[in-house]
């Protein structure tokens, strides 16, 4: 079999979850997303394929034969940038996990018919899906790696827990069938069997709670919510935050064992926020006071170090304040104003010399 056809095949079979960007771009005109559209499951699902077929292909996969995997870039060249993006108005900054192990960016990202360069929205969601298979990382970064594909998530999970990126957060993927849902979600596959429930490994499961508290954590995303109703779902009424991709079309993904534990995962995340919220390191030495220029159109002044805590007022770009204390929360550094007006996070501000 050659290359070619073997990606075609791998791109038909792997994850229900792949879906043509033209599909995704469809949904996308829709306010609300679309849910009804019928999808192209019925040519790429995977419950129309042989198991046994599939087992064959991934054993019969080897890396080193395939020329793509010499373009696999070093790990952490691209996973550990930072970024800073005008999204709406609002400076949102963006950056990777550095639990990631392997690093293989995709081309199927954004989009292209509304030449977007980056995501249109900030991460407010997180959407899991299952492989529907136990593939490597460097198979599914080989898959992705293919613009024929036309599929791809920003992290993927193997069966042993280990942490691949193909589409950096500050990327638009193409894996939920939705575009709007994709712009503003992290989507993560996790290596799962082939049919369902579409069992995960307890090494990838355990390792989806760590990725997705990070993910978590470096977006201020305070709360994992997860809705049983899919309106709910899909509307992010009640705080809800997790999207599945059986919301947006007509597919098991992801699959009824992580459907069924999306609540555990849930809590398992908000456990691990809370711990990490209440050890918040101590305040960081620097030389006070120091005066600061507001440089975001706006931003909120907090009654302490976090988005956790109350708005006291807004500011605005172009004011000045004096800063008095300065104190590192997962959300980043903030600074204490002068007569204890309140908190502002530092990276809304630059320091005037
Ligand atoms: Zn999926």
């Amino acid at each position: 079999m050659t290359k070619n056809l073997f990606l075609r095949l791998m791109s038909a079979l792997l994850c229900i979850c792949f879906m043509i960007p033209m599909f995704a771009g469809c949904a996308a005109k829709d306010k609300q997303p679309d849910t009804t559209a019928a999808s192209a499951e019925d040519v790429l699902s995977l419950e129309n394929v042989d198991p046994e077929t599939l087992e064959q292909l991934v054993d019969g996969y080897d890396p080193e034969s395939d020329d793509l995997s010499a373009e696999r870039s070093a790990s952490g060249e691209v996973s550990l940038a930072g970024t800073v993006l005008t999204i709406n108005g609002e400076e949102v900054s963006f950056s990777n996990s550095k639990l990631v192990e392997y690093t293989k960016i995709s081309p199927n990202k954004n989009d292209p018919y509304k030449k977007t360069t980056h995501r249109t929205h900030k991460i407010d969601t997180i959407t899991i899906h299952c492989m529907a298979g136990q593939l490597s990382l460097e198979l599914c970064g080989n898959v992705f790696a293919d613009a024929d594909a036309k599929a791809s998530s920003n992290y993927g999970i193997d069966k042993d827990g280990r942490i691949g990126m193909y589409v950096e957060e500050k990327d638009r993927s193409w894996c939920s069938s939705n575009s709007e849902n994709d712009n503003r979600a992290v989507t993560i596959e996790v290596a799962s069997d082939s049919s369902e429930p579409y069992k995960v490994n307890d090494a990838a499961y355990k390792s989806l709670i760590k990725l997705v508290a990070d993910i978590c954590q470096r977006n201020e995303i305070k709360k994992l919510v997860w809705s049983a109703d899919k309106y709910t779902r899909i509307t992010h009424q009640k705080d809800a935050n997790m999207t599945v991709h059986r919301d947006f079309a007509n597919k098991s993904c992801p699959g009824d064992y992580l459907y069924s534990r999306m609540g555990d995962i849930a809590k398992k995340v908000n456990a691990i926020l809370s711990q990490n919220a209440g050890t918040k390191t101590s305040t960081t030495k620097s030389e006070f006071p120091y005066m600061v220029k507001i440089k975001a159109k706006m931003t909120d002044i907090r009654k302490g170090a976090g988005t956790e805590y109350d708005i006291v007022t807004t500011v605005k770009k172009g004011e000045v304040y004096t800063i008095v204390e300065e104190q590192k929360v997962n959300s980043g550094t903030w600074g204490k104003l002068k007569n204890d007006i309140g908190w502002i996070n530092l990276k809304d501000t630059e320091k005037v010399k």
